[in-house]
């Protein structure tokens, strides 16, 4: 038999997750308007970390039929985080779902203060956000072309981890351990910046979407990595220049905030030395 949440606790685990996917890459509103004004449209799903049923996924036989109902054992997600923890519970394990529900909690709760404080922030505050999103893209991921045979800081990675980190404010290492902590780009009190930070989080989230499928179709080879660097060769030129390109865009638009707030802008690519001299 299945151990199903309550209404209750879907309620809890969708609330406390500001009712967003609680994925910190996706951070996806759940709800919104139906056509019919008595009804809501609704694309979340209470997802059970360790699996309501025997032969699930993470399915713990040591735990009672209540804690795997309880709102301890659930996470509130877009309909295709729901499908894509469960497809692989590999790689997404306990602890890494819960780490999830943590950070994005947390994101939560700064939107929520935000509103409550937004009268008396100001403009510091944002700068101190714009100052920590600078150092997330002070990475070679962000800053170095694609040259054949080049060599670079394992990029999906890089931009997955900075796509956290523009969404919920936390910026890690390859270890976990925190490296800068600071607010989510919901917590911008300037609009127009924060539909630019919304606009550089979709272009990284199409840079690493055509990077998987690059992969897939064999335009791109990955290396061997050594101490988190790789190298690449991609069989496709035009396609190292889309990357190139489109980093470039994703880097211009932050600058253009970088240069309101009177912080240094990003270039991209940075001046580097040739290896011929
Ligand atoms: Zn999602």
């Amino acid at each position: 038999m299945r151990d199903e949440f309550t209404s209750k606790t879907r309620e809890i685990l969708f609330k406390r997750a500001g009712a967003r996917c609680a994925n910190p890459n996706c951070r996806k509103p759940t709800f919104a308007a139906h056509k019919d004004i008595n009804k809501f449209i609704s694309i979340g799903v209470a997802a059970h970390i360790t699996a309501a049923e025997i032969g699930g996924p993470r399915y713990d036989p040591s735990m009672t039929s209540k804690e795997r109902k309880s709102a301890d054992n659930g996470i509130w997600l877009c309909q295709d985080h729901a499908k894509l923890i469960d497809s692989d519970e590999l790689k997404y394990t306990v602890d890494i779902i819960k780490e999830w529900r943590t950070l994005s909690e947390k994101a939560a709760l700064f939107d929520l203060e935000q509103i409550s404080a937004s009268t008396d922030k100001d403009i510091t505050e944002d700068k101190k956000i714009i100052r920590f999103f600078s150092q997330c893209f002070d990475r070679p991921a962000f800053q170095d072309e694609f040259m054949q045979e080049g060599s670079i800081e394992a990029f999906d990675k890089a931009i997955e981890d900075t796509i956290i980190a523009i969404n919920v404010g936390c910026l890690r290492d390859r270890n976990g351990d925190i490296l800068f902590q600071s607010y989510g780009k919901s917590y911008l009190s300037n609009h127009e910046w924060r539909a630019k930070m919304d606009s550089i989080v979709d272009i990284l989230r199409a840079i690493r979407s055509r990077y998987q499928l690059a992969i897939k179709l064999g335009q791109l080879h990955i290396g061997s990595e050594y101490e988190g660097k790789q190298f690449y060769n991609f069989y496709d030129h035009e396609l190292a220049k889309w990357f190139d390109e489109t980093r470039g865009q994703a880097i211009y638009l932050f600058s253009t905030i970088c240069v309101e707030a009177g912080i240094s802008k990003l270039v991209f690519p940075r001046k580097r030395k040739s290896k011929y001299n």
